[in-house]
């Protein structure tokens, strides 16, 4: 088995302590299959006990191990250490958040919290901000009445539309990877308007009117530039910018078909 010594510059901030954050550098001996969870859990244990991060299942179910991994939003879990020398390290540079992919992999390992949330410690994110975003879409069945003697069946072509937006995962890399979060705070984002798709098409639901409504504010489906980062950064394959167009696209038809002018007012988040 190879074994491979690794630096980890880990950020490091405790808003209670410190007046600016810094990176804290590990060295550790990887061996092949390590992930980048197991090697945070090792540096914990080992060589600093007040290392801060957040993980649950370490089966990339939960997303609650999301972060920044040199310089791209992924699941620490399912990140192996030596994996990543073969792949591109990933830059932001500048408020414009141009991407610059860089080659010279020499073993050092960044890690960084997600963007567009509050630092709680080191590595945890405060999710507050983006569950309330997931809150205000009302991502639960409102189905038409009177409900039926029996289930609601659905069948699998019926499915397959709001099938890929089940799969989220509220790892919350999409919010962190959008640039319409880092301008608008109170952009809905593309995991809260992924959900509200998929209960939108979902055949057993009867709200579409109300549910069209609720995104269709000015920090709602409109304010979405089509960057399609959600998209390419999403760890469980979910397609959010596509939801969004056809909300869009929705939201046209319906004010053709009822001649409506101007847009009716939303329930705001923030
Ligand atoms: Fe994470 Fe994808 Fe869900 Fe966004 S849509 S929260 S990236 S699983």
């Amino acid at each position: 088995m190879t074994i491979r010594e690794y630096t980890f510059e880990i950020f490091r901030f405790d808003p209670a302590r410190d007046d600016e954050p810094t990176y804290r550098t590990y060295a550790l001996d990887v061996p092949e299959g390590m992930t980048v969870l197991e090697a945070l859990l090792r540096i914990q244990a080992e060589q600093d006990g007040s290392l801060a991060f957040r993980y649950a299942c370490r089966g990339a179910v939960c997303g609650s191990c999301a972060m920044m991994i040199n310089g791209r939003e992924e699941l620490a879990c399912r990140t192996q250490v030596h994996g990543l020398l073969e792949h591109t390290r990933t830059r932001y540079q500048g408020a414009d958040r141009q991407e610059v992919e860089e080659q010279d992999n020499d073993g050092t390992i960044r890690l960084e919290p997600l963007r567009n949330l509050e630092v709680v410690k080191d590595l945890v994110v405060d999710m507050d901000a983006f569950f309330e975003k997931f809150r205000a879409v009302e991502p639960w069945l409102r189905p038409e009445k009177p409900h039926p003697e029996r289930e609601r069946l659905v069948e699998p072509e019926e499915w397959a539309e709001a099938e890929p937006y089940t799969n989220c995962i509220l790892c919350a890399c999409c919010h962190s990877v959008c640039p319409v979060e880092e301008e608008d705070p109170r952009y809905l984002g593309p995991a809260a308007l992924a959900q509200h798709y998929r209960f939108l098409t979902d055949v057993r639901d009867g709200a579409d009117d109300e549910r069209l409504v609720l995104v269709d504010g000015a920090h709602g489906v409109r304010r979405c530039d089509f960057v399609w980062n959600c998209v390419r950064i999403c760890p469980k394959g979910v397609p959010p910018t596509e939801g969004i167009a056809k909300t869009r696209a929705r939201i046209t038809r319906r004010e053709k078909s009822s001649g409506e002018k101007g847009r009716p007012t939303p329930k705001e988040v923030g």
